[in-house]
């Protein structure tokens, strides 16, 4: 196996395009052109796309705002073979084809089969969707193979078993999901490092679960604040990086960015990332039972959920409604739903057809959620 790539990569700080500043229903190109040239600018070069992130115009966005205005040899970019688009061993090289166009370039520093689950890999294997990345590998438009994965670690010793060509796994890891039964950031993180693949982070903060505490959460990061060593990073956003950055097969940590402070501060925090003390393990360590008591549903707003659903519902603004509801009690719920349920379909149109819950990598049970939301606002309906 190369691990070439690690040297490739500059700094540990990846810019995943998830979350890029969007003006409407596209992206706002402007204000993202300033974050990709600072993050340029502050020494890293590592960049994250999807075909159905930011509204479906993600690599339209990549190419716009990197590839057309940097040197090709100035970024990594890293793009996926996304589950909801194939169906059959036939469509995947016209699909590989159209991603390089719409990202503008001749080959793929890195390749992902994504968000890989014992479900999704089966169907990865019966279109040999594998073995065909592999050949693009032997033909140069993808330089760099590997999984992205969102399941149980057996599933994922399974995968590594099979393919010991895979350089490198993207896994969701932050303390929230350290040690959850469902996530297992540890376990995953530690199949990685019995296989020899380095691991790249999604979710270091858990879809911005972790940058806004209430509560004990926040008490418990404040207890930190107080007795950080001078120069230490103390913003709740610095405690999730360093927290990530702290396992060393943890070669990049992702950061989806959308204001150019926040590239400026994940720089700073991650130039060289401050290891993590006992005391501050053992305090984060606490967060998985105290956010469980707060009842926060941890939807990480990837919107996979979303690309089937028959009727259309904005789910994590749904979601993100009940979590208002339910943790602040608060009136920006019932906003939330009004505003979103006029964008998009409403939860009470929910048929239970599960497509959602068979894509979401947080398996939250997303159709009781829906139930939930119409009994807090459906008189809103
Ligand atoms: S179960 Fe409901 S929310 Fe989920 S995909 Fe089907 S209709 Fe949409
Ligand atoms: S419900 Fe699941 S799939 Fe949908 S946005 Fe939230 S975490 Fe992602």
């Amino acid at each position: 196996m190369t691990r070439s790539w690690i040297d490739e990569v500059k700094g540990r700080l990846g810019f995943g395009f998830a979350r890029i500043p969007m003006d409407g229903d596209d992206v706002d190109y402007e204000a993202t052109n300033v974050l990709v040239d600072e993050f340029l600018r502050q020494g890293f070069n590592y960049f994250d796309v999807a075909c159905f992130y930011a509204n479906n115009h993600d690599e339209d966005a990549i190419r716009k705002c990197l590839v057309e205005r940097h040197p090709r040899d100035s970024f990594m970019l890293c793009d996926k073979l996304s589950m909801f688009y194939f169906d059959s061993e036939e469509q995947i090289l016209p699909i590989f084809e159209n991603q390089l166009k719409a990202c503008g370039v001749d080959y793929f520093d890195m390749y992902l089969m994504h968000g890989q689950s014992a479900e999704f890999y089966a169907k990865y294997k019966r279109c040999h969707a594998y073995e065909i990345a592999l050949e693009l590998k032997r033909q140069g438009k993808i330089r760099h193979f590997g999984i992205s994965f969102h399941d149980k670690a057996p599933v994922l010793d399974r995968i590594l078993t099979d393919y010991p060509q895979i350089e490198v796994v993207q896994i969701q890891f932050n303390y929230l999901d350290y040690e959850d039964i469902n996530v297992q950031s540890k376990l995953c993180y530690e199949v990685c490092v019995e296989h020899g693949v380095p691991c790249i982070v999604m979710e270091p903060l858990r879809g911005g679960s972790l940058v806004q505490l209430t509560g004990e959460a926040q008490e418990a990061l404040d207890s930190l604040k107080a007795c950080a060593a001078s120069g230490v990073p103390t913003d709740n956003v610095s405690f999730a990086l360093r927290f990530a950055a702290n396992f060393p097969n943890n070669v990049v940590v992702l950061s989806g960015m959308n204001a150019v402070e926040q590239v400026r501060s994940n720089a700073r925090t991650m130039r060289d990332p401050v290891p993590m003390s006992q005391h501050e393990l053992e305090v984060l360590g606490t967060m998985h039972d105290i956010f469980q008591k707060q009842g926060k549903v941890q939807c990480t707003g990837c919107r996979y959920c979303m690309v089937k659903c028959p009727k259309h519902i904005l789910i994590p603004e749904m979601i993100e409604a009940v979590n208002s509801k339910r943790v602040f009690n608060n009136e920006n719920g019932e906003w939330y739903y009004i505003v979103y349920t006029m964008k998009g379909g409403k939860p009470l149109d929910c048929i239970g057809c599960r497509a959602c819950e068979r894509s979401c990598p947080q398996h939250l049970p997303i159709v009781k959620l829906m139930r939930e939301a119409t009994r807090y606002f459906g008189k809103f309906d």
